[in-house]
């Protein structure tokens, strides 16, 4: 408080560290309302500074949660959470590093191996994901005890882990660890009350020297791994890359099929089915073609199962099926044949379950103009052991169309007799490997003869595939069979050429006398 009010003065005592400056003569109500205000600013700056301080505490409490946080996620995105093992990520990096170790010392030699269940899908849909769960860790727990400290197991997931296994001082040990799970793997899992077998298909890279890139390093040991599966499973597989080749070769190979039929490269070839006893050529088996334009004709047994594999069978079937209906409706208008002449046709299992297999039948027999009788399918003893209702249901359809079915490759299947009775099959084709030893032994029939008296007893008609000799063709005549087909009457030929054969009269010797 001053007398001096001058401009200057007031400056300087705020420069010295004055709060407020008050000049006299002065009223006492000015000077409380001047500290109360002085008071109220003081108390404002303690809460600043309390609220600064919470902040802080907050701050600091966030940041220790982010950071617990941070690492927890970090950990899952390197672990599977069902095992805890390392997962596909972390596997990569591991196998980086491994690389990387390879290319400043040879002698840091790895492998790895790609472990896939053969049959896991039917514990987790007989027994229920959290059984299947429990089984994983089990597995995955009996997979490490038979490895060092130093191999890395991971799960890649689903039923899939991948070993690599470091610091290899002998490549024998990749084998050995291999044999080691296969054994391990003898002994069943306690799931359940049940006791669950599992078994691996293994596929092992050995030679890692040519890789720079971990994804190619696991593309080829699961390359490997599809081939011990394709060979018969629970067994391993060392990678060459005669696989890789081939792995590209199918790939192409399934490419250019999506695309044959648009190209016009699929073509219908007719085998003669004959009536044995007058030689009468009395109906034709409809076998695919495919003309490539670089491997040229590749044969049906080559392509169907890549076909029926990658589903593009029901297109196919469908074409074919369409196909031989219309070149038989053709030959029937031109009076090539008769009206009772038929076509079989091979329908895969796939094709045969699907619901609208019938309304595509029907839509066909329509837009062909062919008689329902006319055309016989051929299905093998799978389709029927399906057992599905669409089966079921497709095979009655059938039958109040007049729609007849063959059971193709009879005695290679199941051979059970029991869906004979079942379903109403009207035709039974003897297949070829019983033909073919006929002639071996002579007046050994060996199955053919118990084939055809099965054939009989169930009133089905008998048709013999792959009769070659004549000496055949007597025999499976002696024994009753009625019909038959092959290269002694004629290999499958293009609708042009058969057409031609039929117009002809049959060659003499298909007639024989029967055998002493
Ligand atoms: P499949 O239905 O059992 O056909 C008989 C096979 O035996 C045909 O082989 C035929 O050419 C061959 N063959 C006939 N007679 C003789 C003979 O005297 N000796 C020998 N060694 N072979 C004979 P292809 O044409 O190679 O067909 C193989 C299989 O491919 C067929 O067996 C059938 O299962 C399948 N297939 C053919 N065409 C189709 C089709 O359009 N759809 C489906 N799903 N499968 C088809
Ligand atoms: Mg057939
Ligand atoms: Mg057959």
């Amino acid at each position: 408080m001053s007398a001096a009010d001058d401009i200057t003065n007031k400056i300087e005592a705020f420069k010295v560290g004055g709060a407020d400056y008050i000049t006299k003569p002065f009223h006492i109500e000015e000077v409380l309302a001047r500290i109360q205000n002085q008071l109220a600013m003081i108390e404002a700056q303690q809460t600043i500074c309390q609220l600064n301080a919470q902040l802080e505490g907050r701050v600091k409490e966030r940041t220790k949660q982010l950071e617990t946080a941070n690492s927890q996620l970090s950990k899952l995105a390197f672990r599977d959470p069902l095992t805890w093992l390392p997962n596909r990520a972390l596997l990569m990096q591991r196998l980086q590093e491994a690389l990387n170790q390879r290319q400043i010392n040879p002698d840091n030699q790895f492998a790895v191996l790609y472990l896939d269940c053969d049959r896991f899908k039917p514990v987790n849909d007989s027994l229920g994901h959290q059984a299947g769960d429990e089984l994983l860790i089990a597995i995955s727990e009996r997979l490490n005890s038979v490895l060092r400290q130093e191999d890395c197991l991971s799960r890649l997931g689903g039923d899939e882990f991948v070993i690599l296994l470091g610091k290899l001082e002998d490549s024998r040990y990749a084998t050995q660890v291999a044999d080691r799970i296969i054994n391990s793997f003898a002994l069943p899992f306690r799931l359940r009350g049940k006791d669950i077998f599992i078994s691996f298909s293994i596929g092992i890279v050995l030679e890692c020297s040519d890789y720079w890139d971990p994804e190619e390093v696991l593309r080829d040991a699961d390359t490997a791994m599809y081939q011990a599966k394709a060979l018969g499973k629970d067994q391993y597989q060392i990678f060459e890359p005669s696989m890789y080749q081939a792995v590209c070769h199918r790939l192409q190979l399934e490419t250019d099929l999506r695309q044959a039929i648009q190209r016009q490269e699929l073509a219908l070839y007719y085998q003669p089915i004959v009536e044995l006893a007058t030689g009468n050529i009395v109906g034709v088996e409809a076998l695919i073609r495919w003309h490539h334009p670089t491997q040229g004709l590749i044969p049906p047994d080559r392509f169907i199962p890549i076909a029926e594999e990658t589903g593009f069978i029901l297109k196919l079937g469908h074409w074919a099926l369409r196909e031989a209906c219309g070149h038989l409706s053709y030959w029937q208008d031109q009076g090539i044949v008769g009206s009772s002449f038929s076509v079989s046709v091979n329908v895969s299992a796939c094709q045969f379950a699907q619901p609208d297999f019938v309304k595509q039948l029907d839509e066909i027999l329509a837009e062909t103009h062919l008689d329902p009788q006319c055309l016989k399918l051929e299905i093998t003893e799978t389709v029927i052991m399906q057992d599905t209702p669409s089966v079921a249901d497709n095979i009655s359809n059938l039958q109040e169309r007049s729609i007849q079915l063959s059971i193709d490759d009879f005695g290679t299947g199941y051979s059970s007799l029991s869906y004979l009775h079942s379903f109403s099959v009207e035709n039974l084709k003897i297949d070829r490997s019983f033909i073919n030893r006929l002639h071996k032994k002579k007046n050994n029939f060996g199955l053919v003869t118990a084939i055809v008296q099965i054939g009989k007893a169930m009133k089905m008609n008998l048709i013999a595939e792959g009769i070659e000799t004549s000496e055949q063709l007597a025999h499976l005549k002696f024994l009753g069979c009625q019909f038959g087909q092959g290269y002694l009457f004629s290999k499958p030929l293009p609708s042009q050429e058969m057409i031609t054969l039929l117009a002809t009269t049959l060659p003499k010797h298909w007639e024989t006398s029967e055998p002493s």
